[in-house]
């Protein structure tokens, strides 16, 4: 049976982090759409050009857009055992969206990771990401884990963007805890640990639910 994870949390909460030992441990894409925005402004693209000025502020692009890029995504066959939603739904629209292109296919696994605003306040203003390939948040030296590239502060981590990005999460994203939150596949995670620990719950959580 397919495994269809989503992340919801805010931004710092671990998301990216957790991610990526998420698709080792289950061999399944990790979907980041804040990556996929990022490589598109760097490549100059016609999306890239439409939505780069939106993302520095800190504000959402448009629904249908990201949509839009999703549901291609989604439709590509290295998501037939599954995919790990990173960034996306981040409103109800679009989250409403999902449920229609995961349509019958295996339900959605939720896994909330929960942090407090101080504390994402204090992780964003320390967090680098790569350069090179874009990752976020790789690696404690000079250089990207993944590619070797220089990590460099993150445009939108700026202290006022941050802010901003709080204030559209707690504004548009939030109310998806309760659009989720009655589900037998909603897992709540305490964000505010070490990241080994926070994937050891995360993956004792879903194995609880996930449909076989
Ligand atoms: P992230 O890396 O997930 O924090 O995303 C970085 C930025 O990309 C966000 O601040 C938004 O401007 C944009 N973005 C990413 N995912 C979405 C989404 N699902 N809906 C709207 N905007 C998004």
């Amino acid at each position: 049976m397919e495994l269809n994870l989503v992340m919801l949390g805010p931004p710092g909460a671990g998301k990216g982090t957790q991610a990526r030992q998420l698709r080792r441990k289950w061999n399944i894409p990790h979907i980041s759409t804040g990556a996929m925005l990022r490589e598109a402004v760097q490549a100059g693209t016609p999306l890239g050009r439409e939505v780069a000025v939106i993302m520095e502020s800190g504000g959402l692009i448009n629904d249908d857009i990201i949509t839009r890029v999703v549901t291609e995504r989604l439709s590509q066959p290295d998501t037939r055992s599954g995919f790990l939603l990173d960034g996306y739904p981040r409103t109800i629209p679009q989250a409403e969206s999902l449920d229609r292109m995961v349509g019958d296919r295996a339900p959605l696994i939720i896994i909330d990771i929960v942090l407090s605003e101080g504390e994402v306040v204090r992780r964003l203003a320390s967090r680098m990401v790569c350069a090179e390939c874009g990752t976020n948040a790789v690696g404690e030296g000079a250089a990207c884990h993944d590619c070797g590239g220089p990590l460099v502060p993150r445009a939108d981590d700026r202290k006022q963007v941050v802010l901003n990005r709080l204030k559209v999460y707690r504004d548009q994203t939030e109310p998806l805890v309760k659009y989720y939150g009655s589900r037998q596949t909603y897992c709540r995670i305490d964000g505010a640990r070490l990241p080994d620990d926070v994937t050891a719950d995360i993956i004792q959580a879903v194995e609880g639910v996930r449909p076989r």
